[in-house]
């Protein structure tokens, strides 16, 4: 039986010229980069200068599904949008799940690579081997839900999956996000602003064949066991099933790491209004909801008290609008995000920057006159943040140099250090003071201020694999490393982060194996991890991101003042020489060429 798995197939299609080729890619180059955001790095590495203007047509924009999307290993629907990135000017590979992955997948597609400009807006029509560029004059200035809905009514089967953006990407939003199936995100580093920048609106998809694999036997045997891990694991088999990722609020509250007021303080005193919990008990949670393949099913079905339904806010995009802005209204939290999913924003970034805004405003830096009509940038006012919200996506009046993100926000008014982002891009829902190796994670991240580039918060705080003393800086440099090296191995094969609450780099090793026929060790799968790794600093290095971004924002060096990290600060800048010794790397921070050539990258 043919291995589709090792038959990597891609369409590359010029928006320009309207060609579209299919390639094949060379099986040595599955075999050091896996798939997804692994080896769709690689192809962008090789193919732009990274120098290059992210907004320009010389940007390519890469819809690359894992190594194993598609097939039945548990979570195994994710797909990674690789460009380089407008918000960051780094490599962007910002990673998604739902059904729109596994369906390309179906469709015979590992990759998507879309290059040039469109003169006008179009979309990509995928039904198995016929593919189409079609006009989308009628989708342009559409809100992804109805873009969606009317595209597979255009397209005539209720099965086909649509991603696509919403009015911020067209808008060049620079946190603009890649929506499918309506409410799942490709939301980090405003890969929809390079899709708007191209004039594409959206790719439909519809894909009729199966997968086959290695050994089917022994691949059902392998996706049992590793189900049967997840279901029994008090994380992925109750925590979030039952409160989604929310279960975090007050663990991270209570930890005295949960960023207020733009990271002013670590605790919020409204926690119990809008945390997992509430979103239960006050009666707005309908269902779970699961993407492809995944016996987890973190997602929030919801409906609001006045009608909005959606689906959300998951952690961070909760505290993004709750404790990060002020704001103590569940209802108003919750419809910020379902106004992100529909507009195509960021939840993080959008948070932070209007986060950003309300403490400019507070402190003065920000003139009334500047807002026009628009209510005062408040903490704790949901009116302002909706309506600013809207102003983004339309970049209308002030809106327009928030869509900016909030360093360049920031900057323009004096006052940078008031962002709180890393490389340019907001961070996420852990105060760095609280947890040593998970700010040195922030610091190093290839792709600006993030959570998922090494989730040190899961030994730190959740005690997972092993409980890390948090304030400790023992051994953290060589604990991100590895976590860094597994979760670029994670994103290559196609799976959910989230797995790794209670699967292993054994584990992972297992399913790579069991469905390609590779015959890896797991040594092996983490040097594809720092493969990835390398090569995505590389080309932030040759796209002119200096090591001295390597760090955080001044105000975590003063002490934490409230909650139970109280008077910690961060001590990032003695744990990133360390870092880069475990790295391997020069003490400037560069990559020496004996790594690369060890890595084989050079
Ligand atoms: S754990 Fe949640 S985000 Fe991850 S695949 Fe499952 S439903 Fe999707």
């Amino acid at each position: 039986m043919a291995n589709d798995l090792l038959n990597v197939k891609v369409l590359r299609i010029n928006l320009s010229t309207g060609e579209i080729k299919r390639e094949k890619i060379d099986l040595e180059l599955v075999r050091l980069y896996l798939g997804g955001r692994g080896l769709a790095s690689k192809i962008l590495y090789d193919e732009i200068d990274p120098a290059i203007d992210p907004l320009s047509p010389e940007n390519k924009l890469i819809f690359a599904n894992g190594l194993l999307t598609g097939t039945s290993v548990p979570t195994g629907g994710r797909y990674m949008v690789v460009t380089k990135g407008p918000l960051t000017g780094t490599i962007a590979s910002s990673n998604s799940g739902g059904f729109f992955g596994a369906e390309l997948r179906k469709a015979g597609w590992s990759m998507v690579i879309v290059e040039g400009k469109a003169e006008k807006p179009v979309y990509i029509s995928i039904k198995d081997d016929d593919v189409q560029i079609k006009d989308a004059n009628h989708l342009w200035g559409k809100t992804t839900d109805i873009t969606t809905d009317e595209l597979i009514e255009e397209f005539g089967d209720k099965r086909a999956r649509v991603a696509c953006i919403g009015p911020a990407g067209e808008n060049l939003v620079k946190f603009a996000a890649i929506m499918n199936d309506k409410s799942r995100a490709a939301g980090r580093t405003g890969v929809g602003a390079v899709m708007g920048s191209k004039n594409l609106k959206a790719i439909v998809v519809r894909g009729s064949e199966n997968i086959n694999v290695m050994d089917k036997a022994a691949f059902m045997e392998a996706v049992k066991s590793k189900v049967d891990i997840i279901r029994k694991n008090p994380i992925t088999g109750e925590g979030l099933p039952k409160l989604g990722t929310k279960v975090l609020d007050s663990i991270i509250n209570q930890s005295g790491l949960y960023p207020t007021k733009n990271f002013q303080f670590g605790t919020f005193e409204y926690t119990e209004e809008v945390n997992g919990e509430a979103l239960v008990n006050k009666g707005y949670l309908v269902d779970n909801k699961a993407c492809y393949a995944c016996p987890i099913g973190c997602g929030r079905d919801v409906v609001l008290p006045n009608g909005r339904k959606g689906e959300g806010p998951e952690y961070e995009s909760g505290w993004a609008f709750g404790a990060d802005c002020g704001v103590e209204d569940l209802i108003a939290v919750s419809d910020a995000n379902f106004m992100c999913n529909e507009l195509g924003l960021d939840t993080i970034s959008a948070g932070g920057t209007i986060a950003a805004a309300m403490e400019m405003y507070e402190r003065g830096y920000l003139p009334k006159e500047d807002l026009g009509n628009g209510p005062e940038l408040r903490f704790g006012s949901s009116e302002s943040l909706l309506y600013y919200l809207k102003k983004i996506a339309y970049r209308e009046g002030i809106g327009d140099k928030l869509a900016e993100g909030s360093y360049r926000f920031c900057q323009a008014y004096g006052h940078s250090e008031l962002s709180m982002s890393v490389k340019k891009q907001e961070m996420p829902a852990y105060d760095p003071r609280g947890a040593q190796g998970h700010g040195l994670e922030y610091a190093t991240s290839n792709r600006g201020g993030c959570h998922v580039r090494g989730y040190m918060i899961s030994p730190e705080v959740l005690g997972v694999p092993e409980k890390l003393d948090p304030q400790s800086l023992e051994g953290k440099a060589g604990w991100v490393k590895i976590f860094q090296d597994l979760t670029a191995v994670i994103d290559s094969a196609g799976l959910c982060l989230f797995s790794s609450f209670a699967l292993s780099a054994d584990d992972y090793t297992e399913l790579i194996n069991a469905g390609t026929g590779f015959n890896f060790t797991t040594d092996d799968v983490l040097k594809i991890g720092e493969r990835i790794w390398n090569l995505e600093r590389k080309f932030n290095l040759e796209a002119g991101i200096s090591p001295e971004e390597d760090k955080l924002p001044n105000r975590f060096k003063e002490p934490l003042p409230d909650g139970a990290q109280k008077g910690s600060f961060s001590h990032v800048e003695e744990l990133l020489p360390k870092y880069y010794e475990a790295r391997g790397w020069n003490s400037d921070g560069t990559i020496p060429e004996e790594k690369l050539k060890e890595l084989k990258i050079a």
